[in-house]
């Protein structure tokens, strides 16, 4: 077997894990298989080098950003190598550029245009390991670049492809995808097997266990993720095309994004081309817009409501404001503190009444909707973030998700 190993930021924390990380690294090669490594920086040092770059100015170049924070993954891929090299394997660490992951050149949110991976095969072939910097590349007049938070899975799975491995292994501090976060629901159920496409939900709703592009990339090249613990090897998580012979569950899980800002356009005319007056400055600022809301109008006027990433805020309403008026809007009133609350499952599309059972079940612990938006594999709500985690136990008890084995303490 061809396989990418990926090992994320708690995977490489310190030395001692590092060594940890190495003796897996040995066991899949001991047992005849050729591997790649994908690190993550240290848990931590990624928001120390943002935190550092910040104190130094408010205005930093996002190139020069970009260059500091691609130094963490450069640290643990060298001592990765250095260990491995200890234990009596050849190894090789490489950055973004020297593993041929070229991107295009939006700094901090770059994707990648293709991997020039073969001269890693070459090394995979004498069972020599590549330990590849995730998060990073280079675009086209060189500089380097880096993928988002989170963009080593991206790394991986990116990696998967290009020297045809496989399976694409994330190591990670959880032993699996959960019925939803496990920090916040004890009681949370691991999933032994999930679809590309409710993985997608997953991640995009906010389950940041994988990044949302890795499972995209891996969805459209058909590259299995499986997903483990890098503390307990048991087998973890398969995420890959669904089986439709599978017995499922309607609802697969509960996911929560407390990254989430709410803006309402008030008293604006209800004509032809009110909603690109609003959308379309603040698509031009690069704001992705989530939620959309527009209530019934009143005497030809109406209110607009809509969620942005909650750093977000503050430029939309600046922005909003600075339009007001050619908007003919009456006023711009905001809140950053809300959060996302969704149920999703592909079980959905044959069972009605999920969204009516949801509603039910929040109205009974008196939390309040704010906003709904549905597709044909979730509900999302909008609420006070207050009420966030008490909502996420409470759906993932009225679902019947609940491990009974789990203790009850959550
Ligand atoms: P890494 O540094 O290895 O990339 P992350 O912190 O990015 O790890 O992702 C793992 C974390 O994702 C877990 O510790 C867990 O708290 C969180 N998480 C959120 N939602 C889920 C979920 N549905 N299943 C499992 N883990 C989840
Ligand atoms: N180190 C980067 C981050 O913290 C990338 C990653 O860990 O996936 O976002
Ligand atoms: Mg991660």
């Amino acid at each position: 077997m061809r396989i990418v190993q990926k090992f994320g930021g708690t995977s490489v924390g310190s030395i001692e894990r590092i060594k940890k990380t190495a003796e897996i690294v040995q066991q899949e090669i001991a047992r005849g298989n050729e591997v790649a490594v994908v690190v993550s920086a240290m848990s931590g040092e990624t928001n120390r080098l943002i935190a550092m770059s910040k104190d130094m100015s408010a205005q930093a170049p996002a190139r020069e950003v970009d260059a500091l924070v691609a130094t963490g993954e450069q640290v643990t891929a060298a001592l990765l190598a250095i260990e491995l090299n200890r234990l009596g394997i050849k190894s090789y660490s490489f950055n973004g550029n020297q593993a041929g992951f070229r991107t295009d050149s939006s700094h901090s949110r770059a994707r990648i245009s293709g991997v020039e991976g073969d001269h890693l095969i070459k090394h995979m072939q004498r069972f020599e390991v590549p330990v590849v910097t995730g998060f990073q590349g280079i675009d086209p007049e060189g500089n380097i670049t880096t993928l988002g938070r989170g963009g080593s899975d991206t790394s991986a799975v990116a990696l998967a492809i290009a020297v045809q491995a496989d399976v694409c292994d994330i190591y990670t501090d959880v032993d699996g995808v959960y019925s939803t976060d496990p920090r916040i629901v004890r009681k949370a159920r691991k999933i032994n097997y999930i679809s590309y496409e409710e993985m997608l939900e997953f991640a995009s709703l906010g389950a940041k266990v994988l990044q949302t592009r890795s499972v995209e990339l891996a969805m459209n090249y058909n590259m299995p993720i499986h997903l483990r613990s890098s503390f307990d090897l048991i087998p973890g998580t398969i995420v890959s095309k669904e089986d439709p012979t599978m017995e499922r569950a309607t609802i697969t899980g509960v996911a929560y994004n407390r990254d989430e800002a709410k803006v309402t356009v008030q008293g604006i005319p209800d004509q032809p081309g009110i909603v690109a007056s609003i959308f379309g400055p603040v698509a031009d600022a690069g704001i992705n817009v989530d939620v959309i809301v527009q209530n019934v109008s009143e005497q030809g006027l109406t209110d607009v409501t809509f969620t942005v990433p909650r750093g977000d805020f503050e430029q939309t309403m600046t922005l909003l404001k600075e339009i007001c008026s050619s908007m003919h809007a009456s006023n711009i009133i905001g809140d950053d503190t809300v959060a996302k609350v969704s149920v999703i499952g592909v079980g959905m599309r044959s069972h009605a009444g999920i969204a009516s059972q949801m509603f039910a079940a929040l109205a009974k612990n008196n939390i309040n909707i704010q906003m709904i938006t549905t597709s044909e594999i979730k509900v999302t709500v909008v609420i006070d973030e207050n009420y966030l985690e008490l909502a996420v136990r409470t759906l993932h008890t009225a679902f019947g998700l609940d491990d009974a084995e789990a203790s009850d303490l959550s």
